[in-house]
């Protein structure tokens, strides 16, 4: 048994040849692209290559000029796969087979280049494997000239993508700001007031407008975030934080839905290190991020655990919950901007309700607020199971200031305030 490695852009060439081969009693390799051919065939270091010569990245002579180029791909037969008139140079390849192949003779012919056999011609002098190399490297070149100006486009498509989000979340805050205001207004009008404590139906109809503009003004403020922080335009306000009093701010704004969903939340402060230089605001923000973030996906009567402690000279919070968990390959994305994983049409339009809906934003609003402080944002999960609920946990290390915590206290002097 032999094992051939055989490269061919074409799924239904690949299928059949593939087929054939096999029933033969060989072991097949496949690739779809020169590159990849040519990374399989230094690793595994096949006994003979079947090559298409008319590959998406490289001409099949230049895999057979770059496969002879390793020592220890030298003496293994090339066998390009020609299409009717196509030009080609024999002195490369060990033989030629013509396409579309005949089922009956193919493995034959494979077994008798296998055997040592060669079609005629000399095999390829230095000069014209030299000749296929520099028309490689030409085309490489072209090749990332080329990608360089994709890529000089593509940054500037985002730049006018973000310019365009920025300014869009600007214009829609300011009237937004606005209705809100009036709407609270409206609300506490005497008329209204009496109209609402007479008419259900007009209480209703305010309290869902007024829900309605706080779900927008919420969504146009995380808009607002994310664009300024992806601008690098986030200005810290630092000052002594007390990690316990922004752990109890940000549950205290969650009481009701962790009841109504029947979710327990715990966490001991008593063992907390005490105040460091942070954005207290901010920090409240991501902390608050990541907590709505394991409500949504923890069925209820879940656990969600907060912990905080010190590292050295860091101190690690972490957000840990009982829910769904994260794939492993989502949790390479989901500190990326509108970012999702799962279906989203599960998603239920409340945030609090198990998997709600959100914008894909609030984990690059926690890493854009963590990365500002010097810290670092990461996630902990065995994968997503709905069933199994492995849950998952996000770590927060910030540094922890020193110097704040052992300056000296200075009592003021008596009189003095
Ligand atoms: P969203 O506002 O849509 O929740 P995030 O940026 O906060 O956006 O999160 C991105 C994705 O990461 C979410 O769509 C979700 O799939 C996943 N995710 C975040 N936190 C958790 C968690 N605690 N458990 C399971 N999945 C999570």
């Amino acid at each position: 048994m032999a094992t051939i490695l055989y490269i061919d852009a074409d799924s239904n060439s690949r299928t059949l040849i593939e087929r054939i081969l096999v029933y033969a009693g060989h072991h097949v390799l496949t690739a779809s692209r020169a590159l990849e051919g040519i990374e399989i065939a230094k690793q595994r270091q096949p006994d003979l290559v079947l090559t298409d010569l008319n590959l998406p990245d490289f001409s099949g002579h230049e895999v057979a000029s770059q496969l002879r180029a390793v020592p220890a791909l030298a003496a293994v037969p090339i066998v390009a796969l020609t299409e009717q008139n196509q030009i080609i140079n024999k002195s490369l390849v060990t033989g030629v087979i013509a396409k579309p192949v005949d089922v009956v003779t193919l493995a034959v012919k494979v077994q008798s280049y296998l055997g040592g056999h060669r079609d005629s011609a000399n095999p390829a002098d230095q000069a014209t494997e030299q000749m296929y190399r520099r028309e490689l490297v030409e085309r490489l070149e072209t090749n990332v000239r080329d990608l360089e100006a994709t890529n000089r486009e593509l940054r500037r498509l985002d730049q006018i993508k973000d310019d365009f989000i920025q300014l869009t979340a600007h214009e829609l805050r300011t009237p937004l700001t606005t209705v809100y205001g009036y709407s609270r207004l409206v609300q506490s009008l005497v008329p209204v007031q009496y109209l609402m404590a007479e008419n259900p139906e007009v209480r209703v109809c305010l309290a869902g407008l007024m829900e309605s503009i706080e779900r927008l003004h919420a969504v146009v403020s995380e808009i607002v975030t994310v664009s300024r922080i992806a601008s690098g335009r986030i200005d810290l306000k630092l000052g002594p934080t007390s990690i316990t009093e922004v752990v109890e701010i940000v549950v205290s704004g969650y009481t009701n839905v962790l009841q109504q969903r029947g979710l327990n939340l715990v966490y001991d402060s008593s063992t907390w290190p005490p105040q460091f230089y942070a954005d207290m605001g901010l920090l409240e923000l991501a902390i608050s991020n990541l907590l709505s973030n394991a409500v949504k996906y923890t069925p209820d009567t879940g656990t969600i655990t907060i912990d905080v402690r010190l590292e050295g000279d860091r101190m690690r919070i972490s957000v840990k919950d009982t829910g769904i968990g994260i794939d492993l390959v989502d949790q390479q994305h989901i500190f990326d901007r509108f970012y999702t994983a799962g279906d989203t049409q599960l998603h239920s339009t409340s945030k609090t309700a198990f998997r709600g809906g959100g914008l894909g934003l609030g984990l690059a609003i926690c890493r854009g607020i963590v990365e500002a402080h010097g810290g670092k944002i990461w996630v902990e999960s065995e994968g997503c199971d709905e069933q199994r609920l492995p849950g998952s946990t996000f770590f927060i290390d910030l540094p922890f200031n020193y110097q704040l915590v052992s300056r000296p206290v200075v009592t003021p002097a008596p009189g003095t305030s």
